[in-house]
């Protein structure tokens, strides 16, 4: 018996594949897409088992040493997209599988119960099992935290009844849901059977402290005992507890179990995907709905159907720290049979979920990006939630795209992909609009919540008046008014704010590179401005081309400045900041995000991280403090991503009872992504932007491929890129089809972790033409010392 085996080099650009005798003790256990251990050259490798073969013409075969896995680790399913993303991404099949596969795979770890309910919410529940095996369980997972899959088992002997907690969502085995518990509760005080307002006077003269704490507690009904706990002497509210005038009390908010009624558009779509499913045939659609118009509803209930259906189901979502309650939602409709995976888990644990997928235990898997290589073999739907989110691309090696990749496999499998949105991707629409996509839309929000009302504020004018405040007064105004009303706030800013464009503060214009419509990066070294694209450079101008204004400024505010800012204005404000820069704080996202929930925060600052996916009831405002600073990037996406973001911020307001409001503060009121952001008017957007991209030639109108030379010396770094361009453009001289190359030059990102960065821009609508070139920059890397990155598909330059 013989087997060919891709050994594991964790090279970027080749695949070694050998020929290896099987020895006969193995022959009965060896299974394709299992790992093995090789002898190669002097030493031992590890490998995939790709096939078995008849033995090549080769006189000694060595054998394989061991088996690294009790099962295959590899579908057949899976190996077939490796080896689609290796020739589409120009990489190896052997470092895609790296990164696909968990390395901790053959780690074992004593599977362990944890308890989902706690003992104050859970102990009716298990009593009414009336069952003492159930009740010592529970209390011994209550007192120890965990306990022994194994000694569950002994304690309940057998594991039909610890089938029955876990389903009852009591329980839960480690690695199943990771960090994130599926139930959630809390301690909260309101005011007790024995408050009377007609006693308040009296209090007020008798125990000023305590008639703070009520007076509190009558203004905002429910606070979470935390928050309380810290603002008030604990005899105080002790005392009060112990009158009855307050009382403290958990509360849980887990998710409805039962589907809810549809609404007619909300049906529609149902049906079809349902049905499209049902044919078992790959079909990709579009969701498209507005924020708030019910598209996790539809994935539920379309979930359950194709469940019923007893297929398979993955979901991808954006950023798995932002998805608790994407997660809660589902195991709350799901049960027990879904899988968590994400970075965040340890190894053991991304192990035990990995295992439970490859048995079958699982019918549903929620995930991050990579959760797109889950190995489901019977899958029916993907559904990619936000799928505009550039989080669904990976940022370094192998640099997939979740959604292409996403696409691949359910074509693999013929199954359908679902992608939603409210704000689609220029390049997934444009596939919509041409018939590569079914459109499905959600046109209305659901119930009475009314769309944000949006303003926008015109900081030229604040600047003409002499307000050089990073707040115009209408913001300043209104946040004023829900701090008053105890309302929340949400100041939104994008991540990258610092002095990247220069703008006059007069009229608002911003300089932009005559030959590829993208605005000029200020460089600071050079003190020159750059086009990122072309490469050309201009010098800084003292005065505004258009208006002669004297107040060309590069213009930029961070998020901490703004925390900043309104601590200063509204010192009683409870702020709190959430960003990427995690380092230097004591809360984590996680924390901050919980507490904005329970409504301990009055205004939360933030970046891209604060627009995306919150349901907070009680924000009623959302300040964006400056949009030019997203529309100015030096990107030709860059409107786009302003557009998507501003109204995902706005869809932050009013997702309570309380009608929201959304101001954005900009000195360009009359970009196509401000002018159509506040009408909710997406299609009209996505007509502008599209020409736009047809008329300078950017995707979905051609495919860009990005090569980036980087070197711990500048000059190698820098003559490396020029000689590799000097062969692209000597390689396709003879060529009649165009192919763009933009550059050499600087990246964005000029040096990076101590490295110089130059990069070349292939731009072209001939695909294979592309890839061939891309090839062919990989053989030249390959003899080349210097590291050469090649990004298809690029989402920022
Ligand atoms: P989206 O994901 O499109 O932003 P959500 O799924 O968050 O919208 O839905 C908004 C709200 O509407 C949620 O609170 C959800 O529970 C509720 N909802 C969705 N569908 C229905 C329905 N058919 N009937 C009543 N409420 C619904
Ligand atoms: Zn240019
Ligand atoms: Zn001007």
């Amino acid at each position: 018996m013989y087997a060919e085996v891709l050994i594991n080099l964790g090279l970027a650009s080749v695949d070694r594949v050998y020929v290896y005798e099987v020895p006969l003790e193995l022959a009965s256990k060896i299974k394709v897409g299992m790992r093995v251990l090789v002898p190669l050259g002097k030493s031992h490798r590890e490998g995939y088992v790709l096939r078995f073969t008849d033995k090549p013409g080769v006189a000694r075969l060595k054998c394989i040493i061991k088996l690294l896995d009790d099962e295959p680790v590899l579908t057949e399913d899976i190996l077939k997209l490796a080896e689609w993303m290796a020739e589409y991404y120009l990489c190896s099949v052997g470092a895609v599988l790296n990164s696909v596969i968990p390395h901790s795979l053959r780690k074992k770890r004593k599977a362990c119960l944890v308890p989902l309910v706690d003992q104050a919410q859970g102990v009716a529940v298990v009593q009414a099992f009336g069952n003492d095996k159930v009740l010592d369980l529970m209390v011994r997972l209550w007192e120890e935290g965990e306990v022994d899959v194994k000694e569950a088992y002994r304690m309940l002997e057998g594991e039909v009844l610890l089938k029955t907690l876990e389903d009852k969502g009591l329980v839960a085995r480690t690695g199943r849901y990771g960090l994130y518990r599926t139930v959630s509760t809390q301690q909260v005080y309101e005011l007790g059977p024995k408050f009377a307002s007609t006693e308040l006077p009296h209090l007020e003269r008798r125990a000023p402290r305590q008639f703070e704490i009520v007076r509190w507690l009558y203004e905002r009904g429910q606070v979470g005992a935390q928050e309380l706990e810290k603002r008030f002497p604990r005899s105080s509210l002790a005392s009060l507890l112990g009158k009855g005038i307050i009382t403290k009390k958990r509360v849980t908010d887990s998710p409805s179990e039962q589907p809810l009624l549809p609404t007619s558009h909300q049906q529609n779509a149902i049906q079809v995907i349902s049905s499209l499913v049902n044919s078992g045939q790959f079909a990709r659609c579009l969701l498209f709905g507005v924020t708030g118009s019910g598209k996790t509803e539809v994935y539920l209930q379309v979930v359950e159907r194709v469940l019923a259906l007893r297929k398979q189901v993955m979901v991808l979502v954006p950023e798995i720290a932002l998805a608790q309650q994407m997660i809660r939602v589902f195991s709350a409709r799901v049960g027990s049979r879904m899988a968590v995976l994400h970075s965040g888990l340890s190894d053991a644990e991304r192990y035990e979920e990995y295992r439970r997928i490859l048995t079958g235990e699982v019918d549903l898997v929620l995930g991050a990006r990579s959760a797109v290589f889950a190995p489901l073999n019977n899958l029916g739907l993907i559904i990619i939630d936000e799928e505009q989110e550039y989080t669904f691309k990976q940022e370094n090696f192998p640099r997939y795209h979740a959604r292409e990749v996403a696409q691949r496999r359910a074509q693999l499998q013929n199954a359908v992909l679902l992608l939603g949105s409210a704000t689609p991707s220029v390049e997934t629409f444009y596939r919509a609009q041409i018939g590569d996509y079914k459109l499905l839309e959600l046109p209305e929000r659901i119930g009475s919540n009314m769309l944000p009302r949006m303003q926008v504020v015109d900081m030229r004018a604040e600047f003409k008046n002499g307000n050089r405040s990073i707040f115009s007064d209408l913001l300043r105004q209104k946040i004023g008014e829900r701090l008053d009303k105890g309302e929340q706030v949400i100041l939104f800013l994008n991540r990258r704010g610092f002095f990247t464009f220069v703008m006059c503060r007069e009229c608002g214009l911003v300089l932009t590179c005559p030959h590829c419509s993208v605005p000029l990066a200020y460089h600071r070294v050079t003190g020159k401005l750059h086009c990122h694209y072309c490469f050309s450079q201009i010098h800084h101008q003292e005065t505004c081309p258009r208006c002669g204004s004297v107040y060309m400024r590069k213009l930029g505010v961070g998020t901490q400045k703004v925390e900043e800012e309104v601590m200063k204005t509204f010192p009683r404000a409870r702020v709190a900041r959430l960003d990427t820069d995690t380092t230097h704080r004591k809360n984590s996202p996680r924390q901050i995000v919980e507490a904005m929930t329970r409504g301990e925060i009055d205004v939360l600052v933030g970046t891209q991280m604060v627009a995306k996916g919150f349901d907070f009831h009680g924000v009623t405002l959302v300040g964006v403090v400056l949009a030019d600073t997203m529309l100015n990037l030096p990107d030709f996406r860059a409107c786009e991503r302003s557009f998507q973001l501003l109204l995902q911020a706005a869809g932050r307001a009013g997702r309570g009872s309380n009608p929201g409001e959304v101001i954005i503060q900009t000195y360009q009121p009359d970009s196509h992504a401000i002018k159509y952001v506040i009408q909710h008017d997406y299609p009209s957007f996505y007509h502008q932007e599209i020409g736009f991209r047809k008329s300078m030639k950017y995707p979905p109108f051609s495919r860009l491929i990005r090569i980036i030379v980087s070197s711990a010396t500048e000059r190698r770094a820098e003559a490396t890129a020029s000689e590799l361009g000097r062969l692209i453009r000597e390689l396709l001289s003879g060529h009649d089809e165009s192919v763009d190359i933009l550059g050499p030059g600087p990246c964005y990102l000029a040096k990076l972790r101590d490295r110089y960065r130059f990069q070349i821009l292939l731009k072209g609508s001939n695909q294979d033409l592309l890839t061939s070139v891309g090839r062919y920059i990989i053989e030249k890397s390959r003899s080349s010392n210097i590291r050469i990155d090649v990004d298809v598909d690029p989402l920022f330059m």
